[in-house]
């Protein structure tokens, strides 16, 4: 693709947006629009999808890097359907070329789909000089999906809802993260359905408690006192479905993480660590156990979607 702007029409606009793990996810009932009421606690960590979108004679899309083979190119990318929507509510043409490169595991609970949503929408707005807010543009995001809002604010914060009533919260403290990324995806629908099948057993898994000890453990200088009250209620569904799981985190465990819970519906697992050397030797031990396709570090909390 061309990097430069022919003469008198704008230029390719790039966008960098990170993926995000989930620090305490509870669970609710489901709702009458087939959704879960769920508190979550986001944060954005470094580890990015980057979306080029340029004008075009047609919406074009293009996916490169890790597990793009898996990501449509229709109109079911949320990608097209960003700009699909804020093509409407500005009143200007959808015809561009969106080109995607993968850094964000497909289907591994980090909310890659989510994030490009959320880039396409923070280029179109660039392109397009709309020069709309970025609440304005959360707005528009929350129809998108749950996840899409968090993805343009970044940072730590607190989502309710279906995950997209967001407030900020209070995260100074740098933490380092090991990323084990499975082979294969997992469906977040399939493993909503298995959390209510399995709540519906005699013997149904225990349910987190509010967030509240999470906040707290956010404000410490500390990692250890935040490795322990991480927690997941999709957790026990991501294991049954997919049995590995449960070897990949006592690996996390065993190459010396502070502790770990499986990212969002999985199959990513994600482990704490003290600092980022520690880090680095807790993703060698783990690359060495063999449990998972790649290994990666990560830190946290990083802003969202950003022109670059
Ligand atoms: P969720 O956000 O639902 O928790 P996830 O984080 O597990 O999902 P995603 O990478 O967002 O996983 O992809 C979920 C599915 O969404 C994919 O299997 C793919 O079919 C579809 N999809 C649509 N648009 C995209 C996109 N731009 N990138 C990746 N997947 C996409």
């Amino acid at each position: 693709m061309s990097e430069e702007p022919l003469p008198g029409s704008p230029g390719p606009v790039r966008v960098r947006v990170p993926a995000k793990i989930n620090l305490h996810l509870a669970v609710g009932l489901p709702r009458d629009d087939g959704y879960h009421d769920l508190t979550t606690v986001y944060q954005a960590i470094s580890l990015y999808d980057e979306v080029v979108v340029e004008p075009a004679a047609g919406l074009e899309l293009v996916v490169n890097g890790e597990g793009a083979e898996d990501v449509p190119l229709d109109d079911s990318n949320l990608a097209a359907r960003a700009v699909y929507a804020l093509a409407e509510r500005t009143g200007r043409s959808p015809n561009v070329r969106i080109v995607m490169r993968k850094g964000i595991p497909v289907a591994g609970g980090m909310a890659g789909g989510s994030a490009d949503a959320a880039a396409t929408l923070v280029a179109c707005d660039a392109l397009w000089a709309c020069g709309l807010s970025r609440d304005e543009l959360a707005e528009t995001a929350a129809e998108l999906g749950s996840d899409v809002p968090f993805a343009l604010y970044g940072g730590t914060a607190l989502g309710t809802g279906r995950g997209e009533r967001l407030s900020p919260v209070l995260a100074r403290t740098q933490r380092h993260w090991v990323i084990a990324i499975a082979n294969g995806g997992l469906s977040t629908p399939d493993v909503f359905k298995e959390l209510d099948r399995l709540r519906s057993t005699d013997r149904p898994p225990p349910r987190t408690a509010g967030a509240d000890a999470l906040l707290r453990a956010l404000r410490e200088e500390a990692a250890t006192p935040l490795a322990k009250v991480i927690a997941n209620d999709l957790q026990p569904a991501a294991i049954s479905l997919r049995p590995s799981l449960r070897r990949t985190l006592a690996a996390g465990v065993e190459s010396g993480a502070l502790g770990g819970a499986v990212s969002g519906s999985g199959p990513t697992c994600v482990f704490l660590a003290e600092d980022g050397d520690h880090a680095v030797r807790v993703a060698a031990g783990l690359s060495g156990l063999g449990v998972c396709r790649t290994v990666r570090t990560a830190y946290g909390p990083v802003p969202g979607a950003r022109v670059v």
